[in-house]
C-alpha cells in the first residue's frame, strides 16, 4: 500500500465527516476520462464529477497544455493594478455568454467567497443608491449557498448542515420556491411586506444542489424574478452548481428567460482543474459603484484572485464548450438517466426519483446508512457519494453510455440491495 496513507491520515482533518466513525477515505493516484485509479490500481468509474465540477472529464488533455502553457508564463500574479491575459479574456468571454447586460466580472477562488461579494455588491448597491435599509437578504427552503459565515444563513436551516451555529450567523428570510399560484401569491406578498429592507432574493434556478436535489420548474423561476422586478429587489441566481450545462443549458436561468442582477459560478468553470469562481454584474449594479467618492468602491479582493493559471484552465474549458457537444451529450445523459435510474421509483425505501439535464436524483426513505451505501459503491467500481437522503449521479458530460449504465446499473442494484434489507 502507499507508504503516504497512514502517516498522513494521522494528520488531515476531512470535510463533513466525523473522523472518529467514518471509514477510511480511498487513496486515489491518478484520474483520466471519467475513471480515478486508486492506490492499489483499482479503477472506480466516476458518477459525481468530483462536486460537479469535472464537466469534461478527467485530465482532458487541452486543459493541462493550457494550465502548463500559462505556468512557464505566469502562473500567478497580484491582481490589484496589475491585469493579465487569461483573466481579461475570460471576462469578455463570460460576458459574452452570460445572459443579457451581466458583464462586469469579479474573479474570486470558491464557490462560498464568490455568494459572498454578491451579497456584498448587493447591500453596498442599495447603500451606494441611497437606501441602506435595504440589507436583508431572502433565500428559500432547501437551499445551499456555502459554508462561510454569511453563506451558511442562507442555507435550509433544518436540511442544512449548519444548524450547530445558529446562534453566531445574521438572520436572513426564509421564504418557500413559488412553485404554484397560492405560494406565488405568499412570495409576492413576503417580497411586498419587507421590500423596504430587502436588498436580494438568492435562488439556485433550476436544481437545488446540496440542499437535496430538489427541482422546480422554469415558471417558478420567471415568478422569483418577476417579484423581484416589482418589488426593487436584486435577484442573485446561484448557478455554481447549474452553470456551465448541467441542466441543459449553459446557463439554467436561460431556461425561463430570467437575467438575474448577480450571477455567481465556480465548480465546472475551470472543468474541474483549480479552484476559481466568478460573480458577474449586469451594467446597472456596477454602474452603482461609480462615483467620486472612494468609499463607493467594492471593497473586496482575495490574495489570489484571477490566478492565472484557474484563468487559463477556464479558458481552455470554454474553447471545449465551444468545440464538442456538450449540450448535446447532456441531453444524452438525460434521456439515459430518465429510461435506467426511473426504475428505481418502484423499489421499496425510494420516495422519488427526479432528473434534470445531467442529473439523477433519487430520494430515500427510512433509515440510511450512507457509509454502507457508500461503501457498497465503492465494491461495484463505481464512484458514488449519497448525502442526506438522496443517492444521485452527475457524472462527467463525455461520459459513454456503456460507462453510465454501469452508474445506474450500480443504483439500481444497491437500492435493490437496500429495498430487500429494508424491515
Ligand atoms: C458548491 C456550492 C457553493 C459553495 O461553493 P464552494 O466552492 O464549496 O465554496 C455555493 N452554492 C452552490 C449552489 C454550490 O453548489
Amino acid at each position: 500500500m502507499s507508504d503516504w496513507l497512514t502517516p498522513g491520515l494521522a494528520h488531515l482533518w476531512l470535510p463533513y465527516t466525523q473522523m472518529k466513525t467514518a471509514p477510511a477515505p480511498l487513496p486515489v493516484v491518478s484520474s483520466q476520462g471519467v475513471r480515478l485509479t486508486l492506490a492499489d490500481g483499482r479503477e472506480l468509474v466516476d458518477g459525481i464529477s468530483s462536486w460537479w465540477t469535472a464537466c469534461h472529464g478527467y485530465s482532458h488533455p487541452h486543459i493541462r497544455a493550457a494550465i502548463e502553457a500559462q505556468l512557464a508564463a505566469l502562473p500567478h500574479v497580484m491582481f490589484a493594478g496589475l491585469v493579465h491575459e487569461p483573466a481579461a479574456r475570460l471576462a469578455a468571454r463570460l460576458a459574452a455568454l452570460l445572459p443579457g447586460d451581466l458583464e462586469r466580472v469579479f474573479f474570486t477562488e470558491s464557490g462560498s467567497v464568490a455568494v459572498e461579494v454578491a451579497l456584498k455588491m448587493a447591500i453596498q448597491y442599495w447603500r451606494n443608491l441611497g437606501r441602506e435599509q435595504k440589507q436583508r437578504i431572502v433565500y428559500f427552503r432547501h437551499g445551499y449557498h456555502g459554508d462561510t459565515f454569511a453563506t451558511m444563513a442562507l442555507c435550509d436551516p433544518e436540511e442544512g448542515m449548519h444548524a450547530l451555529f445558529a446562534g453566531s450567523m445574521p438572520d436572513q428570510i426564509m421564504a418557500e420556491l413559488p412553485t404554484d399560484g397560492n405560494l406565488g401569491r405568499a412570495f409576492d406578498l413576503l417580497l411586498d411586506t419587507h421590500a423596504e429592507r430587502i436588498a436580494a432574493v438568492i435562488v439556485e434556478p433550476l436544481v437545488q444542489g446540496a440542499g437535496g436535489m430538489q427541482m422546480h420548474d422554469a415558471a417558478t423561476l420567471a415568478c422569483i424574478g418577476e417579484a423581484c422586478r416589482r418589488h426593487e429587489v436584486l435577484l442573485i441566481a446561484d448557478e455554481i452548481m447549474t452553470g456551465f450545462g448541467r441542466t441543459g443549458r449553459m446557463f439554467a436561468c436561460e431556461e425561463a428567460g430570467v437575467v438575474p442582477d448577480i450571477i455567481c459560478l465556480s465548480k465546472a468553470l475551470t472543468g474541474g482543474t483549480l479552484p476559481l469562481a466568478a460573480t458577474v454584474a449586469r451594467r446597472h449594479v456596477f454602474e452603482a459603484f461609480l462615483a467620486d467618492d472612494p468609499g463607493a468602491a467594492l471593497m473586496h479582493g482575495p490574495t489570489y484572485m484571477a490566478n492565472a493559471l484557474a484563468c487559463a484552465a477556464a479558458n481552455a474549458s470554454l474553447d471545449l464548450f465551444a468545440s464538442e457537444p456538450r449540450l448535446a451529450q447532456v441531453a444524452a445523459i438525460e434521456a439515459q438517466l430518465a429510461t435506467e435510474l426511473a426504475p428505481c421509483g418502484e423499489l421499496g425505501g425510494v420516495a422519488d426519483v427526479r432528473i434534470k439535464g445531467a442529473i439523477g436524483a433519487v430520494e430515500l426513505c427510512g433509515a440510511i446508512d450512507l457509509d454502507g451505501l457508500r461503501r457498497r459503491f465503492a465494491e461495484l467500481g463505481v464512484w458514488v457519494r449519497p448525502f442526506g437522503k438522496v443517492v444521485y449521479l452527475m457524472p462527467p458530460f463525455v461520459i459513454e453510455p456503456d460507462d453510465l449504465s454501469l452508474l445506474t446499473g450500480a443504483v439500481r442494484r444497491v437500492l435493490t440491495e437496500r429495498a430487500a434489507a429494508l424491515p
